[in-house]
């Protein structure tokens, strides 16, 4: 997942703590590290470190974070692992003065471009893709002596999810990948120009939503604003099924189930909206007697609402969540888990004892959370446990950037409908359909590929142990 951020101030006002504002509205695509990159036109300077937005910085270190443009990044890991080398954003040196680099997505050929690079000289320091793309432009930069050039011909090397921001020491240059994977828009107030993951981050800002970059579309923010399209439409050529497919956009339909902000809009339509639809959808789809709607909170709540106003069942909070038991949470053996599930959500009594509840929730992976609170809401005296899941059966995994687990673990991927619901102890189970999804979204452009197996890029690269 991961979330970029970052402002150009056309007053030259230092950066940093919009930055920050702008990283804290980004915290939920990830947890594990955060970090910040300023220029004043001669230095760049940066900190990161491994942990909350909060956590990270604090005043002294954001007063030494001086320049009038910089750009910042909320980790979550995908390629590489966790520790503070993995952190962003990157900076290296360059002909062109030192270069901060902020990536959200991940790669397929990353392994590749590395071991081109290492058979070349280059050394890494970290083991993300980031740095991949960082050293490729050096290269490029040392070849061509012009950035937009430069990045050209990094950016055709590329095959994955990217949406990158790049800061030199003057401008930000901001791209998203051809297939649009993941979001990136524009907003502006009058001294700054932004650009975010999400336009939640810029509303918080008080600043206005321009526009969502286009699917491969690099924006170059300076004193003026320049627009350049990614020139290379053959590896975006793909071939699926045997079949010359060229795929537009394909845009995580992910986001809109699970990981933008319910207040986010990403390429014009609104994450609450989607959300609401689906559980219309599922109310459609899957119908059933019940006395009570209720979320899991907080990925199924939005969902339970549309649920609830579909089927004219009311809506109650069942489950309570803990606000303060984070991701970092470490579980090491079993009981430990079952105990997480009990610290994390809480069941109220009051609401579903002696009811026939339908419970809603965003999506089923594992299987093994699910199967946990259904059988605490049974032990609150649930008579009937009816589940409803917003996301279509994950049956592959994510190679574009989703820590999900491998086909074997993805409890969809190898069993039908009646033995998850059996194995989650429900008395019933339904995941909106694969049609519904779209419906709900309103756009056909999106990645569905962990809902199908169908992916669209090439996937030959990846080095996957267990497909
Ligand atoms: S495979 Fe699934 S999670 Fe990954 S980008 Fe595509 S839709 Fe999103």
């Amino acid at each position: 997942m991961c979330g970029i951020f970052g402002v150009y101030s056309l007053s030259r006002e230092n950066v940093a703590k919009k930055i920050y504002y702008g990283l804290f509205s980004l915290q939920h695509r990830g947890q594990e590290g955060a970090g910040i990159a300023t220029s004043d036109s001669y230095n760049i300077y940066s900190y990161k470190n491994i942990g909350l937005v909060t956590e990270v910085f604090n005043d002294e270190i954001l007063q030494n974070l001086i320049g009038y443009i910089g750009i910042g990044h909320v980790r979550y890991s995908t390629t590489g692992g966790k520790c503070l080398e993995n952190c962003q954003p990157f900076v290296v040196k360059s002909s062109f003065g030192n270069i901060a680099i902020a990536h959200n997505g991940d790669l397929l050929n990353s392994e590749e471009l590395r071991l081109e690079l290492e058979k070349k000289g280059h050394i890494f320091t970290s083991s993300t893709d980031s740095e991949v793309i960082a050293q490729l432009l050096v290269r490029e930069l040392l070849k061509t002596k012009d950035r937009v050039e430069a990045i050209q011909n990094t950016l055709k090397k590329l095959v994955g999810a990217y949406s990158l921001l790049i800061m030199f020491n003057d401008k930000i240059f901001a791209i998203r990948d051809p297939w649009g994977f993941k979001p990136l828009c524009l907003g502006r107030d009058e001294d700054n120009i932004y650009v975010s993951s999400e336009d939640c981050a810029i509303n918080t800002l008080d600043a206005k939503f321009v526009r969502d970059l286009e699917p491969g579309e690099i924006v170059e923010i300076g004193e003026d604003i320049n627009i350049y399209k990614i020139e290379n439409e053959d590896i975006y050529n793909v071939e699926l099924e045997g079949e010359r497919v060229y795929k537009k956009a394909a845009t995580c339909m992910f986001e809109y189930v699970y990981f933008a902000r319910p207040d986010s809009t990403i390429d014009g339509i609104s994450v609450y909206k989607v959300r609401k639809n689906i559980g219309r959808e599922l109310a459609k789809e899957h119908p059933t007697d019940a006395d009570i709607v209720s979320p899991i909170p907080d990925s199924g709540n939005t969902f339970a609402l549309g649920y609830a106003e579909e089927s004219k069942i009311p809506y109650y909070e069942g489950l309570m969540k803990n606000k303060y038991v984070g991701r970092t949470f470490i579980l090491p053996s079993q009981n430990e888990r079952e105990l997480a599930v009990r610290l994390k959500l809480s069941p109220i009594r009051a609401v579903l004892e002696n009811k026939r509840v339908v419970l809603v929730d965003d999506s089923i992976v594992r299987g093994t959370t699910s199967r946990r609170i259904v059988e605490l809401v049974r032990k609150a005296g649930a008579k009937e446990v009816h589940l409803r899941i917003g996301c279509p059966k994950i049956i592959s995994p994510c190679y574009y950037g989703i820590d999900m687990p491998t086909k074997k673990e993805l409890i969809a991927s190898n069993k039908d409908l009646e033995s998850i619901r059996k194995e989650i102890g429900a008395d019933s189970l339904g995941y909106v359909s694969l049609e519904g999804l779209i419906k709900a979204i309103g756009r056909k452009d999106l990645c569905l590929a962990c809902l199908t197996g169908r992916y669209p890029t090439p996937i030959k690269f990846k080095k996957v142990k267990d497909y």
